[in-house]
């Protein structure tokens, strides 16, 4: 099987000092996937991205692409090419010239102009080639950028918060373009975003980073549909987030929340009687109904909040169980039963609708200092 532009990571840590960025991260990402690395500011997305493109060496660790091992092969020999948030375009350059800067660097003469117009002609800049930087817009400017990443025909680019400086409009315009281009090249495309639908919207796998460490890795449907820590409900979106003690641990699992709600589900996750849980809902499986009798699977709340969203309506409840709960309702079946701010409800789903967490991590996702 070809291992062109296959990345492993094995056991990969870097630190500074007390703080440790990254550590011991293994992971597989497959060639030629789109993998998005997500995690709140300061968890070690650019970290890791930086030692993949070997602008770090990890303290411990071993890198892999290819099928080879590269943890200390320089940044431009190991089939990697970086772009970076601000584009770093030079402002002297037009814009062949820009692009052509890495076939510079490498030697190649006076070809690699006409290389350079090919590939802005990929990016759909071609009768643009002779402009400087200075005469484009932000979107365009970052698409001269990937051209120049992508000049040397790397097996992996690398991409850090490449939408972050657009404006929502072009986010999502440019957003499209490195989905298709990455589908054209067929190479490995590793884009860190702090961003949770960018991520879910361009990758084939997502992973989501916690202090410094993987907290859940896979397709971007598994993570949304089956969190596996509080964390990652809580960083995706989408879902509300109960605690509970387990009273009765067998076929089904039947648990109680301090305030007297009472809860029962098929088991996911092996759990004992007596333990506390944590399990997810997602905010489009909760139907809301008037009155304030709860029974199972469901509670008690007070709307304080709604936002019309065009195919849903937005509902934020205050219960006596959980800091936020939310439910995202079908347009039609809102305003067939609307509900206004103070009105009393019960939020009820079905037992197949929970996912059971594993773990307690709740935390905002910092690196550790030791
Ligand atoms: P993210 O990209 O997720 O925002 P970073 O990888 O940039 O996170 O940083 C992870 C942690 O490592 C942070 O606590 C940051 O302050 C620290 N860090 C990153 N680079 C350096 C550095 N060159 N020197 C010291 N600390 C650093």
């Amino acid at each position: 099987m070809s291992k062109v532009g296959e990345i492993i990571l094995e056991k990969v840590t870097r630190s500074y000092g007390a703080v440790t960025a990254v550590h011991a991260v293994d992971q597989v990402i497959e060639g030629g996937s789109y993998c998005c690395m997500i995690g709140p500011s300061g968890c070690g997305k650019s970290t890791l991205l930086r030692m993949i493109a070997g602008h770090e060496t990890p303290t411990s660790g071993r890198i892999l692409i290819g099928g080879k091992d590269v943890t200390h092969v320089r940044t431009g020999e190991r089939g990697t090419a970086l772009m970076f948030q601000n584009y770093a375009l030079f402002p002297h350059l037009n814009l062949t010239d820009n692009v052509a800067f890495p076939l510079k660097i490498h030697g190649v003469g006076a070809e690699r102009r006409d290389r350079a117009r090919e590939m802005l002609a990929r990016v759909q800049l071609g009768h643009m080639a002779d402009r400087m930087p200075s005469q484009l817009s932000g979107g365009q400017q970052q698409r001269v950028a990937l051209a120049r990443a992508l000049i040397t025909n790397p097996q992996v680019l690398l991409l850090d918060e490449p939408l972050s400086a657009l404006d929502e409009f072009l986010r999502l315009r440019m957003r499209v373009e490195l989905k298709r281009l990455q589908n054209d090249l067929g190479i490995t495309f590793i884009h860190v975003t702090h961003t949770q639908p960018e991520a879910i919207a361009l990758a084939d796998k997502v992973i989501v980073m916690d202090h410094g460490i993987i907290e859940q890795a896979g397709p971007p449907r598994d993570i949304y549909d089956h969190p596996h820590s509080p964390y990652v409900a809580r960083f995706m979106g989408g879902q509300n987030v109960v605690c509970a003690k387990v009273l009765v641990a067998g076929d089904q699992i039947e648990a109680e929340s301090t305030e007297g709600g009472r809860f029962a589900f098929a088991p996911r996750a092996t759990v004992r009687a007596g333990q506390e849980i944590r399990f997810a809902v997602r905010r489009d499986k909760i139907r809301l109904e008037p009155g304030q009798a709860a029974g199972s699977n469901a509670m008690c709340g007070r709307v304080v909040n709604v936002e019309y969203q065009g195919t849903f309506v937005k509902v934020e409840l205050v219960t006596a169980q959980t800091d936020e709960f939310v439910a995202y309702l079908p347009e039609q079946d809102f305003f067939a039963r609307p509900l206004r701010f103070g009105d009393e409800v019960v939020a009820r789903w079905l037992p197949q609708d929970v996912c059971m967490l594993v773990g307690t991590n709740n935390s905002s996702g910092d690196a550790l200092a030791h």
